[in-house]
């Protein structure tokens, strides 16, 4: 006899919402049967056409105070069929309880949590004060651009009222559960110059590629000294990845290659030249001198930025419990559930930056300790037993949460 709330995740799994071609509708069919038997509000928005948001409410006896949101995203990154041992999308159950599918760690197991939460305090007749909304959104895996980015700036998202958000965070095959508090900035920068062309044998003052390798410099530096602190011997300070900011010049253009790329013209000096640097600026940064400083040295240097994707405000959450009842609360109910949270800023990007960027705190948690990390990865599964208890500290947590009095952090 399969538990029911397991049965509920299989089938969420085996809706193909995989990149390129998520269905969506498909599965908001899905979320809205399910709010339909759990008695919970089903709404859908849609920033971009073909692309809902799905939200399902539970009011509280104060809907006036601010708002519990529990978010997970619906879309899944593609697969690669033949390296699967099982069907990617059959939500496959093997004699030890391990359920084989894309997204059953990133993140369907977390969304189908927090609705399974949800019902078991409505079961149970409890009564929240304040109102919990679960919303499904779809593009994290694509960058969030059509879903929670712009989702955030609707008056629909401004009507929900929140105060508290909870997204995803990642598996730990340790004792501990991740627990994100804070993201790193991401910004991919192309960089490029100009100079003088001609024969090779010249010796031109600053040409393309010099003014290039000076600008350059300044960040390569800059990853040296980041990663020296990282890899420092026997990691004093405790750093993980994403307490440093990681700098990493992924690609170069200069020169007149062939149209097939084969033949190498080094006989001329190019009249152009560019790069593209990967940063992801750990938030212990100041991101307006930052940009300021990296402004003034392209200027210097004669340097064409273009920025293809950055964040001017990168806020973390406050874990000081004496400040913040969230996450005094948060704490409280992972000492009951004998969980140990294990405070991180997340290494690469969530849809909680959006959240915390409109000024709403947020953790990313996805309860999944003593599991291998397999988000993106073949084979990617999560142990049922695993699942369910993750039920049972969601629905603590959100018992807790939505019965919070009106405090300090309210607006
Ligand atoms: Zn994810």
């Amino acid at each position: 006899q399969e538990h029911p709330s397991v049965t509920l995740f299989r089938e969420y799994l085996r809706i193909k919402t995989v990149h390129p071609t998520p269905d969506y509708y498909g599965a908001a069919a899905f979320l809205k049967s399910a709010a339909e038997k759990k008695g919970l509000k089903y709404q859908t928005h849609e920033c971009v056409a073909g692309k809902p948001v799905v939200i399902l409410t539970w009011e509280g006896s104060d809907p006036t105070l601010p708002s519990i949101l529990l978010n997970s995203h619906i879309d899944v990154v593609p697969v690669e069929e033949s390296k699967w041992s099982t069907d990617p999308f059959g939500a496959h159950k093997d004699e030890n309880g391990n359920i084989y599918a894309r997204g059953s760690q990133d993140m369907k197991c977390v969304g189908i949590q927090h609705l399974e939460a949800v019902d078991r305090l409505k079961q149970a007749g409890y009564k929240p004060l304040r109102t919990v909304h679960i919303s499904f959104v779809p593009d994290e895996e694509i960058g969030g651009k059509d879903g929670m980015e712009k989702f955030v700036k609707t008056s629909e998202f401004a009507a929900l009222n929140v105060g508290f958000a909870l997204d995803e965070g990642l598996a730990n095959p340790g004792e501990t559960c991740m627990t994100y508090y804070g993201e790193r900035s991401a910004w991919w920068i192309v960089a490029e110059t100009t100079g003088p062309t001609g024969h090779g044998s010249q010796l031109f003052k600053d040409t393309a590629v010099d003014r290039l390798l000076k600008f350059l410099q300044k960040y390569h530096d800059w990853r040296q000294v980041e990663s020296a602190r990282l890899h420092e011997e026997g990691n004093p300070k405790g750093l993980k990845l994403g307490d440093v900011t990681t700098v990493n010049i992924n690609m170069f253009k200069a020169g007149a290659f062939s149209p097939d790329g084969l033949s190498w013209q080094t006989n001329i000096i190019p009249s152009s030249a560019k790069a593209a640097i990967d940063m992801r600026i750990a938030p212990t940064v100041d991101l307006v001198v930052f940009e300021k400083e990296l402004n003034e040295w392209a200027d210097k240097h004669g340097v064409k930025l273009t920025i293809l994707q950055c964040m001017r405000s990168n806020p973390v959450t406050s874990t000081d419990a004496s400040q913040s009842p969230w996450w005094a609360t948060f704490q409280d109910v992972c000492k009951d559930q004998s969980i140990k949270p294990e405070l991180a800023i997340f290494p690469a990007a969530t849809d909680s930056r959006f959240v915390r960027a409109a000024g709403i705190p947020a953790i990313g948690f996805s309860p999944m300790n003593h599991t291998p990390v397999l988000l993106h990865d073949h084979n990617e599964y999560l142990n049922e037993r695993t699942f369910l208890k993750g039920i049972d500290f969601f629905t603590e947590l959100v018992k807790r949460l939505t019965g919070l009095q009106k405090h300090n952090l309210d607006k």
